[in-house]
């Protein structure tokens, strides 16, 4: 599907404001520095850590809380669907592509320090990993576990990202959203009713737009550089961040582990097109160089229904699967 035309350049949301209920401010839309261009046909394979995929049919990556808000009430004009793409690490989207409007966050990098409280304030689009460094070197705790996932503070936020037993929902004090139509709003760490790998985040309209998390200040940095490079050093030796995946793709069945049931079912190595369950790690599914999403698709199906058969056991992904897939 290659789209023609292109779409207008969007420097107000003027028709935003008037769907706002009373009562709601809309951020001004005029101050944007960079206008951000809206694209046609943008490929997303690069876009995501399985690095397979196809179009977006409109793309935009804004530089500011501006111009997402242009982008959102542009999408919301010609009642395009809305996907938002953080670093792409948690997604399988289908070789067809994606219909609607796919708004990449990694240009909302902000971040602002608050030393006396041991609070930071950052941008959706902020890496994860990079932030745990900035943390850690302040001599903050409470990110060490994050050092590995490579995510943007928006996608770890939606997916209550976590590792080494700890979670984003042990941090996060609050977060700005946008809706779908526009409206600003701060929800609390409890409004978001955070589970494993679960908030009410994922599956809504809302594009998270900034964060605030609570550290731990102590006087001893290098303990807490430590603690973190030990951390990235465990999960470089024990999972594959050699060939392209988006970590682990299934839930754990607690109390299970799917990795274990995954390797129990004799599925390690097995192979779909250059699709392939990780040697190193069951829960880990590899593309090898060429896989499409649709190889990927069909190994997330196949490991599923065999371990279903031989433990009853129904996997669930924690890879979000978007676009058309046939079964
Ligand atoms: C090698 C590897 C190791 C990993 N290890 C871990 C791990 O240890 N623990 C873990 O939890 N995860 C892990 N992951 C998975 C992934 O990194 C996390 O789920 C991460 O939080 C996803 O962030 P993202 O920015 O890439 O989100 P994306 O994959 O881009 O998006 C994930 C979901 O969040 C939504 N989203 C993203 N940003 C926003 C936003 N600003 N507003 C609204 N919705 C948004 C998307 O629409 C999508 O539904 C790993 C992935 C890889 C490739």
């Amino acid at each position: 599907m290659t789209i023609s035309y292109d779409p207008p350049r969007l420097k107000s949301a003027r028709g935003l404001t008037q769907m706002a209920p009373e009562g709601i401010q809309l951020k001004p839309t005029d101050g944007a520095t960079q206008p951000s261009m809206i694209q046609a046909h943008v490929s997303l394979a690069g876009l995501t850590s399985f690095r397979v995929g196809g179009p977006a049919q409109w793309y935009a990556a804004p530089q500011s809380e501006a111009e997402l808000l242009t982008s959102l009430a542009w999408a919301k004009s010609k009642s395009l669907p809305v996907t938002v793409i953080g670093a792409g690490s948690n997604l399988l989207i289908s070789d067809e592509g994606l219909p609607g409007l796919a708004i990449g966050t990694r240009n909302l990098r902000n971040i602002e320090y608050d030393d006396r409280m041991a609070q930071v304030s950052v941008g959706a689009g902020v890496s994860l990993a990079y932030l745990a460094r900035q943390v850690a070197r302040r001599g903050w705790s409470g990110l060490e576990w994050a050092i590995g996932i490579p995510g943007t503070v928006g996608g770890a936020v939606v997916m209550n990202a976590g590792a080494h037993k700890s979670c984003i929902a042990d941090i996060l004090m609050d977060i700005e959203v946008i809706s779908g139509n526009g409206i600003n709003q701060t929800l609390i760490n409890t409004d978001l009713e955070y589970r494993y790998r679960s908030s009410i985040l994922q599956g809504s309209n809302y594009t998270v737009t900034q964060a605030r998390f609570q550290l731990k200040p102590t006087n001893d940095p290098q303990t807490i550089i430590a603690t973190t490079n030990t951390h990235l050093h465990q999960r470089h030796a024990t999972q594959p961040y050699h060939l392209p995946s988006c970590g682990s793709v299934f839930r754990n069945p607690e109390p299970q582990k799917a990795a274990q049931l995954i390797e129990k079912t004799g599925l390690k190595g097995h192979k779909i097109g250059d699709a392939q369950v990780s040697e190193l790690h069951a829960n880990f599914i590899l593309n090898c160089g060429h896989a499409k999403a649709s190889d990927i698709y069909q190994l997330i199906c196949y490991v599923q229904d065999r371990v279903a058969r031989q433990w009853s056991i129904q996997l669930k992904p924690e890879v979000k699967i978007l676009g058309t897939f046939n079964p």
